[in-house]
């Protein structure tokens, strides 16, 4: 008998489709008639091989990467990018501008000071990290061998709806939590990298797509396992990647596709994330809260508080009971935050609303 699954809003490691499981359950003991599964199989192989170029291909299409980028993948996760980026930046310039819109981007500023002369150009901290600082007031330097920002910031929900034009300056992205999850334009960015636990399927690989032109300024401190140009010459197979990690992207990749691809997906994410801000904003006394700046709201991660910080607790609980899981929001904010990834559905989306306004008429 089939197993219920509960509706699951983890913010990463997080929901992966029913079907793609089921697919990896399937193609477990005999991986495409190798007679061994994935997990067993040598990564020098001719079948992982073309397995790695197949995946690369697909997400050359999926998200409309021009050929001038090369796609990376890494081990990691995203936070070893944190000190990457700047060793392979930093090599002739030492001089790097970094937005701070929240936990992430603030881990990635005070990793980069190791390796240069870092500029916080914009901080949104004294507004609690509710907020993308104004662009007017950025303090940019023309000179900057790249330019900073986290695309999501996961923790707290704050999202990049704009991307401000000022110079040539590259602009390098953490895409870690919204990648996938939006129409993007490669071309805007010199460097995007994500870790795969969020839209890509499980941890332990960092993608990093990657503009040629700049893969020639590193610092020669630069461990060759995190130097781009050489990762890249060698087709992410300088050390052993993670196999299934690649695997399963391969897998999220083709669900993606039959789901309509990104411009389809979005529509959903928005229409997912309206509707939970919208019970949101209209439950009576500000039973839920979130502070965040309506223009700057996340369409991935809805973080709210109770009004009644006492019910969070029964909440949490209850939601459980109903299915809904991993709601618990992060330790700093304290409340809820529902992840509302790629996977998970409109349906799931629709039960928690439910349950929301059901909670509020009983307390
Ligand atoms: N950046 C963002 C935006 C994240 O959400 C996370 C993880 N939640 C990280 C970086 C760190 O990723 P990892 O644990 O894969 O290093």
């Amino acid at each position: 008998m089939k197993m219920s699954r509960p509706y699951n809003f983890a913010a990463g490691p997080a929901a992966i489709p029913e079907i793609v499981l089921e697919r990896c359950q399937q193609e477990l003991l005999n991986w495409q008639n190798s007679g061994v599964s994935i997990l067993e199989l040598g990564h020098r192989t001719e079948a992982f091989e073309k397995l790695l170029f197949q995946v690369e291909a697909k997400l050359r299409v999926a998200v409309s990467i021009p050929e001038n980028y090369k796609i990376i993948f890494l081990p990691g996760g995203a936070r070893l990018q944190f000190a990457s980026i700047p060793m392979n930046f930093l090599g002739n310039n030492r001089q790097a501008d970094y937005i701070v819109t929240g936990h992430w981007s603030e881990v990635a500023f005070s990793e980069a000071q190791k390796y240069g002369d870092i500029n916080l150009a914009a901080s949104s901290k004294d507004d609690g990290y509710f907020s993308i600082p104004e662009v007017n007031n950025w303090k940019v330097n023309a000179k900057a061998a790249y330019r900073y920002i986290c695309s999501n910031e996961t923790l707290v929900g704050v999202q990049f709806h704009q991307l401000p034009q000022f110079d040539n300056v590259p602009l390098v992205a953490d895409m870690t939590s919204d990648f996938l999850s939006r129409s993007i334009d490669v071309n805007q960015y010199g460097l995007i990298f994500a870790s795969t636990q969020k839209n890509m399927g499980t941890t332990g690989l960092c993608l990093v797509i990657v503009r040629e032109d700049l893969l020639n300024q590193r610092q020669v401190i630069t461990p060759t396992v995190v130097n781009f140009a050489e990762q890249a010459k060698q087709h992410s197979l300088y050390n052993t990647p993670n196999v299934f990690a690649v695997y399963l992207l391969g897998l999220m990749l083709d669900w993606l596709s039959e789901q309509g691809g990104i411009a389809a997906i979005e529509q959903i994410n928005q229409r997912k994330a309206n509707k939970l801000y919208y019970l949101i904003d209209d439950s009576n006394d500000h039973f839920y809260i979130n502070r965040v700046a309506k223009n700057d709201r996340s369409i991935m991660n809805v973080s709210f508080n109770l009004a009644h910080e006492n019910l969070s607790e029964k909440f949490l609980n209850e939601a459980k009971q109903q299915g809904l899981i991993n709601l618990k929001g992060h330790s700093v904010t304290g409340g809820a935050r529902a992840s509302l990834y790629n996977p998970v559905s409109e349906a799931a989306l629709d039960t928690l609303v439910n349950f929301m306004k059901e909670f509020e008429k009983n307390n």
